[in-house]
């Protein structure tokens, strides 16, 4: 970044792993060229991110569309029950109720669909795809989205795993040191009733997005989330918004937002980014000026805010993109072209 009066800074992500351009100091990414396609990244960084990126890209490989192969990626991510931000396992509202949100784009079509507040069904986003392809609407919810999805043979599912039940009773009997959740007051122990909220809890916030190019240069997204955990019942987040959780332009590229949705609601991150490419930034540039963008918005309400989102883009040339909000999340993601798998260390914006 040239423009040192700026007061925050983009910095590489810690550690350096293969794609990743650490040109020292408090500095961005340098903005990866020469991409390749087909091409399929994840902000996943996990080992399920891999799974799911190097197989869906085996669709890309044999000639597959790039709609097929995010499916199929975000798929695997959405029934693993270890991750809890995403479909399976993911972390309840308030009432300890799953309710999972998710969106699909499809470039070439120029086609999208939606489900918000989707409870029992282990991939929201294949539902999604439903809408988009089976309706000639963008966006159902709650109750009609779960009857939609039932009467295309869906089946309905616990998506409480034991530990994200376990995670959510500890929220609840930390919620509030005066009510009655928790062992008998005699028997609490002194620490017990003044616990950390989140205490042992890795991650209570998490998405997932999943953007491909194919070989014939179309492109499509998807972004699932369990949302943020101990939401307000009913709560819908960025995820499910198209323009803020995720867009698609097949003339440009894909991109995909994590983080406090109702930051990326607001900014209409998604689309912005989207239009920055268009208007010639890389994807990395682009996922940058999308945070400084909502970080300069705030610093005029609330200097002392930060907020916490994660942005991954793909333009049409297989060029790939991530940055995120320092405190947010690690800035990684998993990208797989001909070259293989690999993971690109995004930058980090730093206070
Ligand atoms: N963006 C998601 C939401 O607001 C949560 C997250 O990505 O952590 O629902």
């Amino acid at each position: 970044m040239n423009n040192i009066s700026r007061r925050l800074f983009f910095r590489s992500g810690a550690g350096l792993g293969v794609g990743a351009f650490l040109l020292g100091g408090f500095k961005s990414v340098r903005s990866q060229t020469g991409g390749s396609i087909p091409v399929i990244i994840t902000d996943h960084g996990n080992e399920t991110g891999k799974t799911a990126a190097t197989t869906a890209f085996q669709i890309l490989a044999k000639g597959g569309s790039a709609l097929d192969a995010v499916e199929k990626g975000t798929n695997i991510i959405e029934v693993d029950p270890e991750d809890v931000s995403v479909g399976y396992g993911g972390l309840p509202n308030a009432d300890g109720v799953v309710q999972l949100d998710s969106s699909i784009m499809d470039g070439k079509t120029y086609s999208a669909g939606a489900v918000a507040c989707l409870e029992n069904i282990k991939t929201p986003c294949s539902v999604a795809r439903l809408v988009m392809e089976k309706t000639d609407h963008v966006l159902l919810v709650g109750q009609g989205a779960l009857k939609f999805a039932k009467s295309f043979g869906f089946k309905e599912e616990d998506l409480m795993t034991d530990k994200s039940r376990r995670f959510w009773l500890r929220w609840r009997e930390n919620l509030n040191k005066d009510d009655d959740w928790g062992p008998p007051d005699h028997l609490k122990k002194r620490d017990e009733k003044t616990a950390g909220l989140y205490d042992g809890i890795d991650h209570y916030t998490g998405t997932t997005n999943v953007l491909a190019v194919d070989s014939n240069g179309d492109i499509a997204g998807i972004t699932s989330t369990s949302g943020l955990a101990w939401k307000i019942p009913g709560r819908v987040g960025d995820s499910p918004i198209i323009g803020a959780g995720l867009y698609v332009d097949n003339e440009v590229g894909a991109a995909g937002a994590t983080g406090r949705g109702e930051d990326v609601i607001k900014s209409c991150a998604s689309y912005f980014i989207v239009g920055q490419m268009r208007a010639g930034r890389s994807p990395q540039q682009a996922c940058e000026d999308a945070l400084q963008m909502i970080v300069d918005r705030y610093k005029k309400v609330n200097p002392n805010f930060f907020p916490g989102e994660k942005f991954v883009a793909l333009n049409k040339n297989g060029e790939y993109g991530c940055s995120a909000m320092s405190g947010r999340d690690n800035p990684d993601m998993v990208v797989v072209n001909k070259s293989g798998m690999m993971i690109h260390k995004g930058s980090v914006l730093i206070k």
